[in-house]
């Protein structure tokens, strides 16, 4: 009370000294401290006001985790990185780590799995918060296929740290109805098999991993597209994968052809040319055979040796691929071919001109027809070449039978 009297004197004094502004401040002051209990209320007020001031201040600087925003992103298994990238910001400015929050991994680790990763925040911020990442496997993309009439094989590159891969395929463009296949690690390939004729179908494949019992799954792959091959039939002559096919299963109508195909016959020259080159005589012994003249030799050798042991060398009639003048024998029908350096020349090169050998050793079961070093047949280069490549017969390349009805 006293000291508040001497301020009073004091500003009524300088009042006197200097401006009326002061006394006017020093009126106020007196007539809110009119008694000893309003002083004390004063100063409780002005202590709690204070008090609750700073409370205010340290509210705004502690900015909790819950008002920042928190990027954290899961990676792909690169075998190197262990935490994920983590950006942290409030109103838009980035936070600095250390500075503004801590980051600490609960059982981090290069390899692929879920984990935890802890935030603690400091300085002006404050609160923890935890977040859950995975290390995802890597994405699998298909690498090739191939098809037959009637199945479909996609293959894909073999991914080091994988449980498995997860293959979705459909009819449909965008996957739906898809069905779903599990393979496992040691798979790299899918067959489907009994697949509708002229069907396309769509696939994409993921990666897995188990981690305790759950699967962590990469990306999809791009999807892929392939269609079984094609199966066409135009006046009575069947047509796959844009080749005529004629064997035991397939057949010509009776009046089908009139001679060798131009094209065909082009390569053959240019083949016999450079067989010459070489020192090598190929001339064509039987080129194009009509539906009559096929009919005489398949008697002949019924006559010869059986209808059982005829079926194994010579094609019923309608059934002979020379019938499509596409085929041709070379040099000889005879077994004693086999062993000159033209049959040698002929295996080896003729892939080169657009023919293959369409009647390899030890593939009867398969081509219905025994062993011709001497038969080639023309598929054009690209495709004679690919099926060399393959290393398989034209029926199984396309995955069709030679079997008579009966
Ligand atoms: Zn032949």
């Amino acid at each position: 009370m006293k000291r508040i009297i001497s301020v009073l004197t004091a500003a009524a004094a300088l009042c006197c000294l200097c401006s009326c502004n002061t006394v006017k401040e020093a009126d106020s002051f007196v007539m809110n401290t009119g008694s000893s209990d309003n002083l004390d209320l004063q100063t409780k007020a002005v202590k709690h006001n204070v008090k609750a001031e700073k409370n205010e201040v340290s509210e705004k600087e502690k900015i909790s985790i819950f008002d920042c925003k928190i990027n954290a992103e899961s990676f792909m298994y690169d075998g190197v990185k262990e935490v994920p990238d983590v950006t942290i910001s409030y109103k838009n400015k980035k936070l600095t780590e250390k500075q503004d929050y801590i980051i600490s991994a609960e059982n981090s680790s290069a390899e692929i799995g879920n984990y935890k990763l802890t935030i603690s925040m400091t300085g002006d911020y404050e609160g923890t918060q935890k977040l859950e990442y995975s290390i995802y496997p890597q994405n699998t993309e298909f690498t090739s296929y191939s098809s037959k009439v009637n199945e479909i094989t996609v293959r894909w590159e073999e991914q080091k740290k994988a449980d498995g891969y997860e293959i979705e395929y459909s009819v449909n463009k965008d996957l739906s109805d898809a069905v779903s296949v599990e393979k496992g690690s040691n798979n790299t390939s899918l067959e489907l098999k009994d697949l509708p004729q002229n069907s396309i179908y769509y696939f994409r494949i993921r990666t897995f991993i188990k981690n305790n019992g759950k699967k962590i799954f990469s990306d999809w792959s791009e999807p892929f597209k392939t269609a079984v091959k094609k199966i066409e039939i135009k006046d009575g002559v069947t047509y796959i994968d844009g080749m005529i096919i004629v064997n035991k299963t397939y057949s010509l109508p009776r009046d089908f052809g009139s001679g060798e195909d131009p094209q065909a016959l082009e390569a053959f020259y240019q083949m016999q040319n450079d067989a010459a080159a070489d020192g090598l005589s190929l001339y064509i012994i039987s080129g194009f055979r009509s539906y009559n003249t096929q009919s005489f030799t398949y008697n002949y050798f019924c006559n010869d040796r059986g209808k059982e042991q005829a079926d194994r060398v010579s094609a019923r009639p309608g059934h002979s691929e020379h019938q499509t003048g596409l085929a041709f024998d070379i040099n000889s029908t005879s077994y004693a071919f086999t062993d000159t350096p033209e049959a040698k020349w002929l295996a080896e090169n003729c892939n080169r001109y657009g023919f293959i050998l369409r009647y390899p050793e030890g593939k009867e079961d398969i081509t219905g027809y025994a062993y011709e070093s001497w038969h080639i047949r023309f598929l054009g280069t690209e495709k004679a070449q690919e099926i060399a490549k393959s290393g398989l017969t034209v029926e199984e390349y396309l995955g069709i039978t030679s079997k008579y009805d009966e």
